[in-house]
């Protein structure tokens, strides 16, 4: 386990090496900043410019390793983080805020998502089709993007690294990944253990350091032939603009305003319970959080009376205590942001009928803890029903009709998950075929999502392209198409 004394370093090359600046960044557990986790590299752009020629050098040889020998090794990679899922996911807790069963259940997912990747290079990595000349062999190859930057945010630090990294690696790139300054004691031990995989020097590389720095240098350096982000819209947009100018493929996940559509013949305990859970686990910090109830009809005050006595259940505390459900939130600058929210939420009319405050007191004094807030009221140009709020925050929206509460779902610029309760199939296909979101739950709660299915947003939630699945080879690989005719005389 990392003490507060061990500093860490950048991995460049196969090696772990200090990076060029001295500088270094305290990693501080969010529910008792007393504990320090470590001290990380804020690295300049040299370290990174020297982890993309490494990349580059490596690229060659990985490219033409085939796909058993690379999924050997990332079956062993998955073999090994189950090996450690206690040790990374408590690690994961420590840094990010989440419960212990959500950080290690994390990990877990990124062990499943490493099997599934171990996978993919034995399956078909292309087609083959007639030609107008029966002699002529006719096919499609996908061959690696090449040097790919990985940027990722805090909120999944196991998961996300490894949905973009299995896949990256699998389809023969090489990579160099910036992970968040919030959380790099679990990209540490992620990379470590894909470098102990067996993985050959600079096919994968990881820089430490601020996306200003770290990122934008993956954003700008040509040598870098495309960039995954999973981040706020913000910084997103204007990463797209940038890498693709000169000409790199970009891929976007971004934020989320997800919706659970409340039909008046749901079962409200259902309804309630998919809306806590997908509105407070993860302290609300999940891109497809539920952060709108809209609820139809008569059941409006029963939905609503029932969400708010589950809330004030809810056990806050350290996510490493078993018994408590939700965590602090990961900084300050995000608690600070959540309680400005509510107070902007408060002056726009929206009712806080419980939460609405920091917590106080002997558990919760040295965290960034806010208590699990419901809004009534909530009407849908508001600010709090229209912006990503990203913590333990929902807004109840009461509208007359399901035609109603779609419309309004899909008002807001993002376009990531929504989910309907209902018992009746025909509104539920109605829902479906309406909905603009690229992941749509019926009876299930926003959040889910499975690691062998397309993962990813409509409108301002994503760029278009899917990741996970074989949906990731879209974005990983690209096409070439090749004639094979025979050598005539
Ligand atoms: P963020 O945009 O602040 O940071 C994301 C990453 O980008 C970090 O590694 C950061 O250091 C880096 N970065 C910052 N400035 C940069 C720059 N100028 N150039 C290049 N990189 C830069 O986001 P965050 O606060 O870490 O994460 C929260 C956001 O992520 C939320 O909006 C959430 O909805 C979104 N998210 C989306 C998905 C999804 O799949 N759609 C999943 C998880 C989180």
């Amino acid at each position: 386990m990392a003490t507060a004394e061990r500093t860490y370093q950048n991995f460049i090359n196969g090696k772990w090496v200090d990076a060029s600046a001295a500088e270094r960044r305290p990693d501080q557990n969010p529910a008792d900043t007393r504990e320090v986790l470590g001290e990380f590299p804020r690295s300049t752009v040299e370290d990174v410019r020297s982890a993309i020629d490494a990349a580059v050098a490596a690229l060659p040889e990985w490219r033409r390793t085939s796909g058993p020998q690379r999924s050997a090794i990332l079956h062993k990679a998955a073999n090994l983080l189950e090996q450690r899922a206690s040790e990374v996911g408590e690690a994961l807790t420590l840094e990010e805020g989440k419960t212990i069963a959500e950080g290690v259940g994390e990990v877990m997912r990124g062990v499943a998502i490493l099997r599934y990747y171990a996978g993919e290079p034995l399956r078909p990595f292309g087609e083959n089709y007639q030609a107008t000349n029966p002699t002529t062999f006719l096919y499609t190859e996908q061959v690696p993007l090449g040097v790919v930057g990985v940027i990722t945010p805090w909120n999944f630090p196991a998961a996300i690294p490894i949905w973009k990294l299995a896949p990256c690696l699998a389809y023969g790139n090489v990579a160099v990944f910036k992970p968040a300054e919030l959380t790099p004691l679990t990209a540490h031990l992620i990379v470590e253990t894909l470098a102990e995989a067996g993985l050959p020097d600079g096919v994968l590389n990881m820089v430490q350091g601020p996306g200003s720095v770290v990122g934008n240098e993956l954003a700008t350096n040509p040598k870098v032939n495309g960039v995954t982000f999973t981040g706020s819209a913000e910084v997103g947009k204007q990463l797209y603009r940038v890498a693709t100018d000169r000409g790199a493929r970009v891929q976007l996940e971004l934020g989320g305003k997800n919706p659970l559509i409340v039909a008046d013949d749901a079962s409200v305990d259902q309804a309630v319970e998919l809306a806590i859970s997908g509105a407070m686990r993860s302290t609300g910090q999940k891109c497809t959080a539920t952060s709108r109830a809209i609820v139809v009809g008569r059941i409006a005050d029963q939905f609503t009376d029932a969400l708010v006595d589950r809330a004030k259940a809810l056990k806050v505390g350290p996510g490493i205590d078993k018994e408590n459900y939700m965590g602090p939130l990961v900084s300050e600058d995000a608690r600070n942001r959540v309680l400005e929210y509510i107070d902007i939420g408060k002056r726009e009319g929206a009712t806080v009928r419980t939460g609405g405050e920091q917590l106080s007191g002997s558990d919760y004094d040295h965290g960034y803890f806010v208590a699990p807030t419901i809004f009534d009221n909530m009407k849908p140009e508001m600010r709090i029903a229209q912006e990503e709020i990203f913590g333990p925050v929902i807004g109840v929206i009461r509208v007359d009709s399901i035609e109603d509460a779609i419309k309004i779902a899909n008002k807001v610029d993002y376009g990531l998950s929504a989910s309907l309760a209902t018992r009746d199939i025909g509104r539920a296909f109605e829902f479906i075929r309406q909905i603009e979101a690229g992941i749509v739950h019926v009876n299930s709660e926003t959040a889910g999502a499975e690691p062998h299915v397309p993962f990813g947003g409509m409108k301002d939630s994503s760029s278009y392209s899917r990741e996970q699945g074989r949906a990731a080879m879209e974005f990983f690989t690209q096409t070439k198409t090749v004639y094979l005719d025979m050598p005539s005389g």
